[in-house]
């Protein structure tokens, strides 16, 4: 058999581990090619919410894909794209009045930056600096990337990256992260960008919805702009709608994706507020949004976003997931006190924990070797490093989330009989 030529993403094809072949998904499973069961604990990286391959997603794009498949955006509209925006608008807060569409988390967090940096240069402000949380991950291309954390996964690119502002992330004393931010919002910061209330990549950082408002709070009083990356919070990830939501927080914008198409499609949004809007809006053609992607606002893509938002509306979604939260809860309560986990806690749906003793050098490896062990068992986890996470599909049964969870905590009576 000739070798793949695919050079898969965040995968060291060096290290030789096995790339199993899915063929089919439903619900919470994903099937291989040898017809294994594979329990997808981790929704696919974030994006999938009702389960794969919902009936009703499913048929939504086939018809739209036999009707009106793709065009141009600049200039001309369809209207799945219409219903969509109507659909966001009349969900999330009143101020979230503009709908620009893109394609990834990345793309939305880009367009939120360049819109930041538009609407204080069409005013004649000198305004530029962006403002950052320790920890956060906000995409991997250049623009998301400056205003991640820096690491190993991008000290190669460093030279391309733009210098910002940090600030701490929140511990048991959040003032340390007021302070900072003071200081930047005072000294004429352009934006702040944040994942509210949980930092996905950075280790499934948790803090308190309050933390969120008082940082949203500081910003208003120096009209800082709020961006809030709602990429892996929002389509209730964290228990509610949006992250934001829970703190009383209406940002000044707001990127969404992943559960957008309840996980079947690629697409985005950044939400923006009237006077984001207004700062662009002129008869002036150098104030023009300049930003676009072939396939913005896809009409199957749309078609995948409406299905989703009427399974929002039409069924128990809400009732699913405060299910699902009960349910992590018990299990992450019956592994606390294990002397092989630390820091169990939860927002939502999604639960995580630290396994081993504190940080040492031999831990490095842990975080392969688990994933190797959870492979080997049908499941698909992916901790980060020692962070071990689940954050499975709404559908997810009881029988599936208990094999999840036992088979963590064999890894944990496993790592303390090492
Ligand atoms: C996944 C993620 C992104 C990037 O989204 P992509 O669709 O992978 O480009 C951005 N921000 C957050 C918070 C994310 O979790």
């Amino acid at each position: 058999m000739t070798q793949s030529p695919v050079w898969h993403p965040f995968t060291q094809h060096g290290l030789g581990d096995p790339i199993p072949q899915i063929e089919r998904a439903e619900g919470a499973a994903l099937y291989t090619a040898d017809k294994r069961r594979i329990v997808d604990a981790i929704s696919s990286w974030w994006v999938t919410t009702h389960g794969h391959c919902h009936p009703r997603i499913a048929a939504a794009i086939a018809e739209q894909a036999g009707k009106l498949d793709q065009m141009i955006f600049a200039g001309w509209k369809h209207e799945p794209a219409e219903q969509l925006a109507l659909e966001l608008r009349r969900i999330l807060p009143d101020q979230l009045s503009r709908v620009f569409f893109s394609d990834s988390g990345s793309t939305a967090v880009e367009v939120a930056l360049k819109m930041a940096l538009g609407f204080w240069k069409h005013q004649w402000e000198e305004r530029s600096r962006i403002v950052v949380m320790e920890h956060s991950y906000h995409g991997d291309t250049i623009g998301a990337m400056s205003v991640g954390a820096r690491g190993v996964f991008n000290a190669a690119y460093a030279p391309m990256l733009f210098d910002v502002g940090r600030v701490p992330f929140p511990g048991d004393d959040p003032q340390p992260t007021y302070d900072a931010l003071e200081r930047e919002c005072a000294g004429g910061a352009a934006a702040f960008i944040v994942e509210p209330l949980v930092l996905g990549a950075g280790g499934m950082l948790m803090y308190s919805p309050s933390v969120l408002t008082e940082m949203r709070r500081i910003c208003a009083r120096y009209d800082t702009l709020f961006i809030a990356d709602e990429v892996m919070t929002a389509w209730g990830r964290t228990g509610t709608l949006t992250a934001c939501e829970q703190a009383d927080v209406v940002p000044d914008m707001m990127c969404l994706s992943k559960g957008l198409t309840g996980g079947s499609m690629p697409l985005a949004v950044t939400m923006a507020s009237e006077p984001i809007w207004a700062a662009h809006y002129s008869n002036d053609r150098t104030r023009t949004f300049y930003h676009s992607s072939s396939y913005t606002a896809n009409p199957i893509a749309c078609a995948a976003a409406n299905a989703n938002l009427a399974i929002w509306r039409e069924e128990p979604v809400m009732e699913r997931i405060d299910g699902l939260c009960a349910r992590q809860e018990a299990h992450l309560s019956a592994l606390s006190g294990h002397p092989a986990v630390r820091n169990g806690r939860r927002c939502g749906t999604i639960a995580a924990l630290e396994m081993g003793d504190a940080a040492g050098s031999y831990l490095s490896d842990l975080g392969p070797r688990l994933l190797r062990r959870f492979r080997d068992a049908d499941l698909l986890l992916r901790p980060l490093g020692n962070t071990v996470y689940v954050m499975p599909p709404y559908c997810i049964d009881d029988a599936d989330l208990d094999r999840v969870w036992s088979e963590i905590g064999a890894a944990a009576d496993d790592f303390v009989a090492a």
